[in-house]
């Protein structure tokens, strides 16, 4: 297999489109695989307002958290702090773009009835990897947040680069390929998803994945269990490979981001038990990442000193606990010791609320809320911290999917959501 050699000037975010035009009017084309829309798909970023500044950015969220019931353009004015013209400026080329719709009048106190707009959730798409240790789920999210189409196949994060890569761009084709009407179909796949994909609206791809990693250069780290990722530039890889621009963090992270954007600009963790344990961490309505990139690394705190040894080289860590009582069955331990885990991120940063998700909740919910939610309580010194499930059938997915889309909006860039 050869190689991803160079890391072409794709890597570099969003904003690294090549600008190939938008081009609307490619819908059918022929060819093979995933190269076949590549073409038409590789361009639009450079169109979108991710790079035509901070207020259109501004509108569009708005508009995002409004859904299907609209805004009329004075609440969008008032909301952005912009004068009602620059507004209807913004807006008239949204609406010359596709990205906005007029939906209707409103009737309003006194004055003559408003026309409302709304987001076309259809007008881009993003693709969300997660690629776990041991399988690997793709996702296809619309601007609204929905996902319009997901796969999840085994996988081996151990299988070594080329491997691993080839695998990530044949699930982005097999994705892509049945939106577009090509390859097999995928359950779930609509029709608005389908003619949006097909006329050049897929913005990039987003991935996910255990770290440590550093997700301004896209280079992975020590990835536990899998040191020989250490130094491997991953991002610029799959960008060479897809011709698309690529975003990568880590699995916590991406799944914070996605999570972020569901509600108001609060203060969560996000708890990740799955074949790793991790923590995503949005302080004051921002991910929270740390200078070394490295906040979140929830899972080798030592919480019993000379306790069994862990994957890191550390011995005691929550991670080592929580999974050996998992492989034993002993679910109220796991529980338990996650729930102290959860009780000193709570102590010390004050935070709202806890989010679990990962395949080990998802497969004994109720028992990790409530052992969780019970230790919370239990050390709370009187402060209610609700403990949840995490939003969405994939948290982590669908925030890989939104390192690329929160941008739009203004948010999520670097380390900012707000
Ligand atoms: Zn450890």
């Amino acid at each position: 297999m050869d190689t991803e050699s160079a890391g072409s000037g794709a890597g570099g975010g969003v904003a690294g489109g090549a600008g190939a035009g938008k081009g609307g009017g490619t819908g059918a084309g022929t060819g093979a695989g995933f190269r076949h829309p590549a073409g038409a798909l590789a361009g639009p970023g450079a169109n979108l307002p991710v790079l035509r500044g901070h207020n259109a950015a501004l509108v569009l969220d708005l508009l995002r958290t409004a859904g299907a019931a609209g805004i009329s353009r004075l609440e969008l004015a008032e909301g952005t702090g912009l004068t009602p013209q620059a507004v209807s400026k913004i807006t008239a080329r949204l609406r010359t773009e596709g990205l906005v719709v007029e939906a209707g009048r409103r009737a309003s106190t006194g004055g003559k009835p408003r026309t409302v707009l709304r987001l076309v959730p259809s007008a881009a798409y993003a693709v969300g990897l997660h690629l776990d240790r041991d399988e690997l789920t793709a996702v296809l999210v619309d601007l609204a947040g929905a996902v319009a189409g997901a796969r999840t196949v085994p996988f081996d994060l151990g299988a070594g680069a080329a491997e691993v890569v080839a695998a990530a761009v044949a699930q982005v084709g097999c994705l892509v390929g049945a939106v577009v009407g090509e390859g097999e179909v995928v359950a779930g796949v609509d029709a608005g998803a389908r003619a949006g994909v097909a006329g050049g609206g897929l913005l990039g791809v987003g991935v996910a994945l255990p770290g440590p990693l550093d997700h301004r250069t896209g280079v992975l780290g020590r990835v536990t269990g899998f040191p020989a990722w250490d130094g491997y530039p991953l991002r610029d890889a799959l960008a060479a490979r897809l011709g698309l621009p690529v975003v990568l963090d880590k699995d916590t992270n991406a799944a914070a981001l996605g999570l972020a954007l569901r509600g108001p600009g609060d203060s969560f963790a996000y708890l990740h038990l799955g074949t790793g344990l991790g923590a995503g961490l949005v302080l004051g309505g921002a991910l929270h990442r740390g200078v070394r990139t490295g906040a979140g690394e929830f899972g080798h705190q030592v919480i019993q000193l000379d306790g069994p040894p862990c994957d890191c080289g550390n011995r005691g860590c929550i991670e080592a606990l929580c999974l050996a009582a998992v492989a034993r069955g002993d679910l109220a331990e796991a529980a338990r010791v996650l729930g102290a885990g959860a009780a000193n991120l709570v102590g010390l940063l004050d935070i709202d609320r806890v989010l679990l998700g990962g395949r080990t909740i998802a497969a004994h919910e109720e028992r990790f809320v409530r052992g969780v939610g019970a230790a919370v309580a239990e050390r709370g010194r009187g402060a209610v911290v609700p403990v949840g499930r995490a939003e969405g059938a994939y948290p982590v997915a669908e925030g890989a999917a939104q390192l690329v889309l929160a941008p739009v909006f203004g948010r999520g860039r670097g380390a900012e959501l707000g």
